[in-house]
């Protein structure tokens, strides 16, 4: 009896450590990692990124950092235009699906068409779904589902990871 209580706690320590392993994987295999494997189209060595953006546009893009709420100038920015990736200058959003969604962080109901891609982010004990740029594999922020309509879709993006440019007046 004792030998099998022994038995079943090392079993139960096993998943628990599968779990862990499962976890860490799935960190290290999605389209983060992906991005420093060359998998998209833009792609840049750790040095280029790092001479390309500022160090706080690298934590968000490259290493998937989230900038402090409220502290980006563009939760404020209410003038038509577009929001391209801060990495590849791709364009990502439109200021037609900006919404202000009381964050502290820009939010969009929907990005353009072919802009983002998404992965499942199992980090900080959470499901979430993590949202990059489509074109260079930068981090953007993640998408909920408590936006407004038409979509419903909240994309909670680093104002940090955005570069926005005014429509031609
Ligand atoms: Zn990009």
């Amino acid at each position: 009896m004792k030998r099998r209580e022994f038995l079943l706690g090392s079993a139960g320590a096993l998943a628990v450590a599968g779990g862990a392993a499962a976890l860490w994987m799935g960190r290290t295999t999605g389209p983060a990692s992906a991005a420093n494997q060359g998998m998209f189209e833009v792609t840049k060595t750790e040095a280029e990124w790092r001479s390309l953006l500022t160090p706080a546009q690298y934590a968000v893009l490259r290493e998937e950092d989230t900038e402090r709420p409220f502290t980006s100038p563009l939760n404020k920015e209410k003038r038509a235009g577009t929001f391209h990736c801060a990495g590849c200058d791709l364009p990502l959003y439109s200021s037609a699906a900006k919404y202000d969604s009381g964050t502290g962080w820009p939010s969009f109901w929907e990005a353009l068409p072919d802009a983002v891609g998404t992965r499942e982010d199992t980090s900080l004990f959470m499901v979430r779904t993590e949202c990059h740029c489509r074109r260079c594999g930068g981090h953007l922020g993640h998408i909920f589902d408590d936006g407004p309509p038409p979509t419903g879709m909240r994309h909670c993006i680093n104002g940090l990871a955005l570069a926005f440019k005014p429509a031609q007046a």
